[in-house]
C-alpha cells in the first residue's frame, strides 16, 4: 500500500482553475469518474509512478464491449518497469473480475504513454493497439534495435546527431557534449518493444468506446500526431499531453527535424479545443482532472486554461525576442526562459524548448538566423 502523496501547493495560475473534487488514486487503485450503466461503460482514473522529475502519469480505463466480448479499454500504459507492471497486476486482480483488456489506445508515442503497450496488448496482440500513424511509426522507429545499432556502429549515430544539434545551438562544453552521447538507448530502455501491428486512428475519426461515441482531436507540436479523445455525450476530454492544468506541454526541436516549428503547431492545434464547452471534464495525463459539471462561476475550465496557455507562450516569446536584441545562441537564451537550477535531463529538454521558441520567432520572421563560429545566432529584426 502506497501512502498518498501530498497535493503540491497551487501555482498562481492554478487559482483560476476549477479542479474536480476527486480522490487522487494511489498506484494500484482506481477512482471512478463515471458510473457504468446497462448501455454505458464506467470510466476510471488510475496513476502510475514515473522515474523522472515529473513523477506520475494518469491513465484511464473504460469498461467496454468489443465484438461481443466484455472487458476494458486502456488509454495509455505507463513506462516499462517492473513497478508499473506490478501496479497493473494489482488493478487486474482487484477490479477486473477476470475480464480482459480488449484494446489499448495510446495518445502518443512517449515512453510514459506507450512503454508498456507491448505487455498490455499481449504477445499475439490479443488486445489491439490503436494509435495514429505518426505516433505508431515514430514510436517503432525510436524503439527499434536498428536505431540502437546505429548508435553503436556509426560515429554519426542518433546520439551524436543530437550532440551536434545542441552544439550548433551554442552548447560548447565538451562535458555536456559527452553527456548527450551517454544518453544512447534512453528511449528503448523505457520502451523495449512496440507491438508489430496496430489499428490506425485517423484525425477527427469517431469510434465507439464504452457504448458512447468518441472523437479523435489531433494535436501537433508535442509529438508527431497526438490523439486527444472527446466524448460529447459524457462531456469528457482525454486530453493526453496537449492540455495540462499545472505545467505547460513540452514542445521541443530535436535533431532529426532541426528546422521544425512545434510551438507554432501546438498553438494552432489547441484552437481545436475552443468549440468544446467550458464545463468539459478534462482528463490530463499529468496533474488533476479539471473543469467538469460541478464548476462554479468563480473558477474556470478548458477555456480558462487555453487563455492562460496562449498568454504564457506569448510572454515567453516576448522574453526570448527581447533577449535577442543583441545576437544570441539558444544556449545563451536558455537561462532567460529557464532561470532555475536544471539537472542534465532537464537541461536537454530546456535546450529543445528554447530552440522551439527561437524557431517560432524565426518562422514568424521576428528574428534572423545567422551562422557564427559554427553556431546559430538569432537576432531580432
Ligand atoms: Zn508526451
Amino acid at each position: 500500500m502506497t501512502a498518498p502523496r501530498p497535493t503540491p501547493a497551487l501555482r498562481p495560475h492554478e487559482h483560476e482553475i476549477h479542479y474536480a473534487d476527486l480522490t487522487i488514486p494511489a498506484p494500484g487503485e482506481l477512482t471512478e469518474l463515471q458510473a457504468g450503466s446497462h448501455s454505458r461503460g464506467g470510466v476510471w482514473w488510475l496513476r502510475m509512478p514515473l522515474p523522472f522529475a515529473l513523477d506520475h502519469i494518469n491513465l484511464w480505463l473504460v469498461e467496454d464491449e468489443v465484438e461481443g466480448r466484455r472487458g476494458f479499454t486502456a488509454i495509455d500504459t505507463g513506462v516499462s518497469t517492473p513497478e508499473t507492471m506490478a501496479h497493473w497486476q494489482t488493478i487486474r486482480g482487484s477490479y477486473f473480475k477476470g475480464l480482459p483488456i480488449l484494446r489499448v489506445i495510446c495518445t502518443h508515442m512517449h515512453p510514459d504513454h506507450m512503454g508498456l503497450a507491448y505487455w498490455l496488448c499481449g504477445d499475439e496482440c490479443e488486445a489491439p493497439l490503436w494509435m495514429t500513424l505518426g505516433e505508431y511509426t515514430t514510436g517503432r522507429m525510436f524503439a527499434s534495435r536498428c536505431l540502437a545499432d546505429e548508435d553503436l556502429a556509426q560515429p554519426d549515430g542518433p546520439a551524436a546527431t543530437m550532440a551536434e544539434h545542441f552544439r550548433r545551438h551554442g552548447m560548447h562544453s565538451p562535458d555536456d557534449y559527452q553527456k548527450v552521447l551517454n544518453r544512447k538507448g534512453h528511449f528503448s530502455s523505457l520502451v523495449p518493444r512496440v507491438p508489430m501491428r496496430y489499428r490506425r486512428l485517423m484525425p477527427e475519426e469517431a469510434f465507439e468506446m464504452g457504448g458512447e461515441t468518441w472523437r479523435v482531436i489531433p494535436g501537433y507540436g508535442h509529438s508527431p500526431e497526438h490523439a486527444s479523445l472527446y466524448c460529447q455525450a459524457s462531456n469528457l476530454l482525454i486530453s493526453g499531453d496537449m492540455l495540462l492544468p499545472r505545467i505547460s506541454t513540452n514542445m521541443s526541436v530535436w535533431a532529426h527535424e532541426p528546422d521544425a516549428d512545434p510551438l507554432g503547431q501546438y498553438l494552432a492545434s489547441i484552437e481545436r479545443f475552443s468549440p468544446l464547452p467550458e464545463n468539459t471534464l478534462v482528463l490530463p495525463s499529468h496533474g488533476r482532472p479539471f473543469g467538469g459539471p460541478e464548476m462554479t462561476g468563480a473558477k474556470g475550465g478548458i477555456h480558462t486554461r487555453l487563455r492562460q496557455l496562449r498568454a504564457h507562450h506569448e510572454e515567453r516569446l516576448a522574453e526570448a525576442l527581447e533577449a535577442c536584441k543583441a545576437p544570441k545562441t539558444c544556449a545563451q537564451v536558455l537561462p532567460v526562459l529557464f532561470p532555475r537550477e536544471l539537472d542534465f535531463h532537464q537541461f536537454t529538454f530546456a535546450m529543445g524548448e528554447t530552440i522551439a521558441h527561437m524557431n517560432r520567432l524565426w518562422h514568424a520572421g521576428r528574428v534572423s538566423r545567422v551562422q557564427h563560429e559554427g553556431a546559430y545566432r538569432f537576432e531580432a529584426v
